[in-house]
């Protein structure tokens, strides 16, 4: 059979969009949802001094793309997962004061290998906001935007209630699925339409380490309301209401239905979107109380301005792995 040139134009079309969906579809399962990630790193931009914006708003896309990048080095890199959790019931009852706030601290008291077990997202956030800073005292572009998307997905993680407790997914309690239905699902289905970003600006952050803290103990703190809410629904809704085969992104998969996600999202109260604006306006304020720390350097004239030929080698190795590897440590699909 000879195929006329039209007729290769759109195979080679069809096979490049299944790629596409195939890809898309596998990040979807990542911390807040590809899509939401991408969405918190790209509209914290906005709420930026113009002397940050200059830079920022040029590499909008980058910051994006890379949201996600700390999600796909769980796939490449020994001892990432626990950057992006912390199982804070292990250590007691809210507030969970027996938990040194300092990590010296919390090592002398509990040994660095169990903290490492359990998550260490509040203190890594802030070793990421120190090599910000660092950035920016180094005029080091590239690093500044690289360590920008890193922290923007780390401070969403920290904002996620399911990232700070042991029942992450649900699946102490037969609620499996539950954790990629609060921050992948239901984002996706109404973030754009129907949540309010108009945040106002980035604000300087005095004491980070407080200021983490206090977002880690309210994702605590929520953990309960978001496992129970979701269990008095199930027992409400009918098995084949619950759940909806939809097509999506080139496949047939089972999906919490959109009325199921409507009805969970109601009972949360607006919790979801809070979360989110948080955690928008953290990455800004982090991002700006970088910047203020380093004496405000002037953004327009950096050094470092483009990828190596080795760095990005290594973006395409991080990507191939991720694509097909087996997660290293706890996973939340
Ligand atoms: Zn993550």
């Amino acid at each position: 059979m000879r195929l006329s040139v039209h007729q290769i134009k759109m195979g080679i079309l069809g096979k490049v969009i299944c790629i596409l969906m195939t890809l898309g579809w596998s990040l979807q399962a990542t911390a807040w949802g590809f899509y939401g990630h991408r969405l918190i790193n790209r509209t914290a931009v906005y709420l930026l001094p113009p002397e940050m914006m200059v830079l920022y708003k040029l590499n909008i896309e980058f910051l994006a793309e890379h949201a996600v990048d700390p999600d796909k080095r769980r796939y490449a890199v020994n001892g990432e997962a626990p950057r992006h959790y912390i199982d804070l019931d292990r250590y007691g009852q809210y507030p969970y004061s027996e938990l040194p706030r300092l990590w010296n601290l919390a090592v002398a008291k509990y040994s660095e290998d169990t903290l490492q077990a359990h998550g260490i997202v509040p203190w890594w956030t802030q070793i990421m906001l120190r090599r910000l800073t660092d950035a920016f005292a180094a005029k080091d572009q590239l690093r500044i935007l690289k360590l920008s998307a890193d922290i923007g997905h780390y401070i969403g993680d920290a904002h996620v209630p399911l990232h700070a407790c042991t029942n992450y997914n649900g699946q102490l309690t037969g609620q499996n699925g539950i954790h990629g239905f609060w921050e992948s699902r239901i984002p996706e289905l109404f973030a754009e339409g129907e949540y309010d970003f108009f945040i106002g600006k980035a604000l300087f952050i005095d004491k980070p380490d407080e200021f983490i803290w206090a977002r880690v103990l309210e994702s605590a703190a929520a953990a309960d309301t978001v496992l129970k809410s979701e269990a008095v629904l199930n027992a409400r809704f009918a098995p084949d209401k619950k759940y909806a085969y939809e097509e999506r992104l080139g496949k047939v998969v089972r999906q919490y239905s959109t009325a199921y996600s409507r009805a969970y999202s109601d009972m949360l109260n607006g919790m979801i979107e809070r979360r989110m604006r948080q955690t928008i306006f953290a990455v800004a304020s982090f991002w700006y109380t970088a910047w203020v720390n380093a004496g405000q350097p002037d953004l327009r004239n950096l050094s470092n301005r483009t990828m190596t030929a080795q760095e990005q080698k290594d973006y395409v190795e991080l990507n191939a792995q991720w694509q097909k590897g087996q997660a290293l440590g706890k996973i939340c699909e």
